[in-house]
Parts: C-alpha cells; sequence; structure tokens
C-alpha cells in the first residue's frame, strides 16, 4: 500500500507542472464488481490506463483533457471473446471463393470492420480462429485490442477435412500429425510451443463429427489429446472446445479443455413445456463443477435463421456497420450461395420452415441450457462467435449488441449481461489485470452511455462515446457510410 501511495503522489506532482491526461467528471460508474452505482465520480486516465477512479478534488487546468460525464453512464468496453475477423458475412474467409471473386469488397469491408466493432462498443476480442488475415485487422489506423487463440487439426478431421485442400491450407497452419516422435516438427508438442512463442493465448480444438444427427469425420485420437493438453499447460495456454452437440460435448469434457465454444442446440426435439433431459442435466452439471468456460453463441443459429429471411438484406442497422457496396451485393443473386447450400442441405425445406427451425427451435433449447447454466450460478460469457458462418445476417459489432441481447431474452439479469460482457470474459481468459471493470490500473477501454444499462439492454446501443486504450473517439466517426452533409 505505502509503494503505490508513493507512485500515485509522484503522478499527482508531475500533473501540477504539466497538463496531462483526460478526466471524465460527474458520471455514473457502473462496473461489475461494484454492488452499486457510483454517482458523481471523477475519473482520471492518463496515456491508456485508469489512474483514479475517484479523483474528490478536480482542479481542471490541470488535465489536457475534460469531459462533462454529466447525466452519463461510464462502463468498461465490451469484450466478445469469440470472434472472427478473418471471415467476412456473406463470404466466408480470406482465400475462399467468394472473397477471392470480390477483392475490392473485401478490402473495404477489412477496412472498416475494427471500426464497426469499435462502434458497437467491442474494444477487446478473441479470435479463435484467426487464419492468416487477422494481421489487416491489427494494422488499421484504429483497432480493438486483439487475442488470438490458434487451432490445432488434422488434415483428417474437421474443419479441415471439410474445405477444398488449397483453401484448407491456407486457413489452418498447425497440422497435427498422430502417433509423431516428440521432436517431428508436426507433433501436437512442437506445435504447442510453436503456437506458444506466436503470442497467441489458447488453442482451439474442434469436436464434430458431422453436422446435425451425421457422424463421417473422426476426432484426433484420445491420446494426441492428451498430448496436446499436457503440452499445452506446460505453456500456460487454455483450450477452447468447439462442440454443439451432446457426444461431442462429452468428448471435449474427456479431454479436460478449459472452454466451450459454443452453447447446445443439438438435442432432442423442442417443444414449450420439455424439461432439460437427464443426460443433458449430467453433462451440464460437469461443466459447472469442473467451471469450463460456458459460450452460448446465439448468434450463430441465429444468423442461420435470420440469412433466410428476405427482410435481412434490408436491415438499416446493418449501413452503420457494412459498406454500402457490400449491401448491395448481397441482393445479387450470387450472394444466396449460402442459403441455397442450407435449403439443399434441409433437403429442399422452404426458406420459412429453416428460418423457423434456427429461430424458435433451435435458439430456444439452446436458450434453456443457458437458464439451467444461470440457474446453478455458472458464469455467462460474451462470445457471439461472429459471423458464426458465412450468413450475411451477422454483422460486425452489431452482432455482439445482439448476443447481449439474446442472453436478456433468455433471462439473464441485465447486472449478469454486463458481467458476462466485461469481467466474466476477462477473468476467463486470465486478462482480468488489465480488463474488465473501471479499476485503476486497468486499461482505459471505456464506454459513455446516454443510458444506464443495469435498467435496460438497449443502453448498449445508446453509446455516446468510445474511449480506446485512453483516447476518445465520437461514436458516429467509427460507423460505415458517414453521411455526407
Ligand atoms: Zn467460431
Amino acid at each position: 500500500m505505502k509503494v503505490s501511495g508513493i507512485v500515485l503522489l509522484s503522478v499527482m506532482s508531475f500533473l501540477s507542472v504539466a497538463k496531462q491526461g483526460l478526466l471524465v467528471k460527474n458520471v455514473t460508474l457502473i462496473s461489475p464488481e461494484l454492488e452499486m452505482v457510483q454517482e458523481n465520480r471523477n475519473v482520471l486516465i492518463v496515456d491508456d490506463r485508469i489512474i483514479d477512479n475517484n479523483v474528490r478534488i478536480v482542479e481542471e487546468e490541470k488535465y489536457r483533457h475534460v469531459i462533462d460525464g454529466s447525466d452519463q453512464f461510464l462502463v468498461p468496453g465490451i469484450m466478445d471473446s469469440h470472434v472472427h475477423v478473418s471471415s467476412i458475412p456473406g463470404m466466408g474467409f480470406g482465400g475462399e471463393k467468394h472473397v477471392v471473386e470480390n477483392t475490392e469488397l473485401a478490402m473495404q469491408y477489412f477496412t472498416q470492420q475494427p471500426k464497426s466493432f469499435l462502434y458497437h462498443g467491442v474494444t477487446h476480442v478473441v479470435d479463435p480462429n484467426p487464419g492468416k488475415h487477422w494481421s489487416e485487422f491489427v494494422s488499421g489506423e484504429i483497432h480493438p485490442d486483439y487475442f488470438r487463440c490458434e487451432v490445432i487439426t488434422s488434415k483428417e478431421t474437421f474443419p479441415y477435412i471439410e474445405k477444398m485442400p488449397e483453401i484448407a491450407d491456407e486457413i489452418f497452419s498447425y497440422l497435427v500429425q498422430e502417433n509423431t516422435a516428440v521432436d517431428d516438427k508436426n507433433s501436437p508438442e512442437s506445435l504447442v510451443t510453436k503456437i506458444a512463442n506466436s503470442g497467441a493465448v489458447c488453442i482451439k480444438l474442434y469436436f464434430e463429427n458431422g453436422y446435425g444427427d451425421s457422424n463421417q469425420w473422426p476426432l484426433l485420437s484420445p491420446a494426441t489429446l492428451k498430448r496436446i493438453k499436457t503440452a499445452a499447460v506446460k505453456n500456460n495456454l487454455m483450450i477452447l472446445a468447439h462442440a454443439n452437440a451432446i457426444d461431442m460435448y462429452q468428448a471435449a469434457l474427456n479431454a479436460k479443455v478449459d472452454m466451450l465454444a459454443h452453447g447446445l442446440w443439438n438435442w432432442g426435439k423442442y417443444s414449450r413445456n420439455q424439461q432439460l433431459p437427464n443426460e443433458m442435466l449430467t453433462l451440464l452439471n460437469e461443466v459447472k463443477s469442473k467451471d469450463i468456460g460456458f459460450m452460448a453463441t446465439q448468434r450463430v443459429i441465429a444468423g442461420l435463421g435470420e440469412v433466410m429471411l428476405p427482410e435481412t438484406k434490408h436491415n438499416s442497422a446493418f449501413l452503420k456497420t457494412t459498406p454500402k457496396a457490400l449491401l448491395n451485393w448481397y441482393k445479387t443473386p450470387a450472394a444466396q450461395w449460402f442459403t441455397k447450400e442450407l435449403i439443399a442441405g434441409f433437403d429442399g425445406l422452404s426458406s420459412e420452415k429453416i428460418a423457423e427451425i434456427f429461430l424458435y427451435g433451435r435458439t430456444r433449447k439452446n436458450q434453456q441450457v443457458i437458464t439451467y447454466l444461470d440457474s446453478v450460478h455458472h458464469p455467462m460469457l460474451i462470445a457471439s462467435d461472429f459471423p458464426g458462418s458465412p450468413s450475411y445476417a451477422n454483422q460486425p459489432g452489431l452482432t455482439t449488441y445482439q448476443e447481449m441481447q439474446m442472453l436478456a431474452q433468455a433471462g439473464i439479469s441485465l447486472k449478469g449481461v454486463l458481467a458476462a460482457a466485461t469481467i466474466n470474459n476477462a477473468k476467463q481468459f486470465n486478462l482480468a489485470d488489465d480488463y474488465g471493470s473501471v479499476e485503476n490500473g486497468k486499461v482505459a477501454n471505456l464506454l459513455l452511455l446516454n443510458e444506464n444499462p443495469l435498467k435496460t439492454i438497449e443502453a448498449w446501443d445508446a453509446i455516446d462515446k468510445i474511449i480506446l486504450r485512453g483516447k476518445v473517439h465520437a461514436r458516429d466517426d467509427l460507423r460505415a457510410n458517414k453521411p455526407v452533409h
């Protein structure tokens, strides 16, 4: 305590000689660790850190920049712990057919994308399948803080096996060879070390033996999974598992993963008053007791349903997030390739029926899972899996906000949604020293809202300013298709 007091004093005496820092004055502070909202707070930010979230005596002339936060709410920036910045809504991953055929549209999209996240208050993200195009995301003038997991897969397993080899080779850099010696360059141990050295924070593994009821793809062998886990622990890397069916969840839990990248929507038949079957309760209790991170990713399913509805391509909210040229492309016949694939996958079922299966059947099944885990106090995480599929129904930043809305619809309290979007994600990824609350010493990624997020979920769309690493941005400066005056 003594040391930090001296540090603080020396910072303050330095401030008295040179104007420094940003002061947000008279603001209502809302942060997940606080029992109650704190009115009339003055929060000092110097460079990219919160220095003092409770300045008692305000001498405005000391600060380089003062914002009057009267009638506003200062909250931590949103963390979305599951986004894919290399995948373009409606097109797919960089390298795939529609991206290659429309490079100009793709470039416009990649330039706008980081700003669209920030427009919606998303100031830090985790990307669990960064491909080879993530460097474009972080090379822009302004972007959310970016963390990534790297995928370990093999040529025999999903998702590599589902793609054309030349495209799969473009996307996946860490292809494991099973039954190899430890020092082989493609052994589990060598790949995990390489991932740790690349600066990634976690490893993503896929537990997927086929969509829906099919099971044509093998999984990595238990022996390989065990070697990956042992090496991951040694290198301080967490393991995030793609799984969204009961048997795949079980396989992931058996492999001792740290997090599940999706909710559970592939089970039983939905009926309004259906109870969760016993095997589900057993599984979810295991998730709870082993403290496994749970990402609901409701927007994956919602995005698959909404893409089947003709009105989706005219959604006016997309104008704020997505270049107009790409929005126009969504209206062309060429852009309907993914809906055609979905219809073929459902043996020619009508678009309306497919939309209903996703929007009412599967999202509600997953909603029951969310509600159950919340009832046993398992922490929720905001993890949208944007864009989740090549559906153009999900757009950057907006999808995160919609995921928050869907958690609220599932019965998560507004305080719970606040925690899910901030401190829960930070803790889950061992980033809580830097992120997740408006506490002294943390990175100044903050939002100034015009409404109280503990009163209405819509407050998360009533953003006035975005503070990114201590720099203030007006929301409208970040939107796509700025109106010309
Ligand atoms: Zn994903």
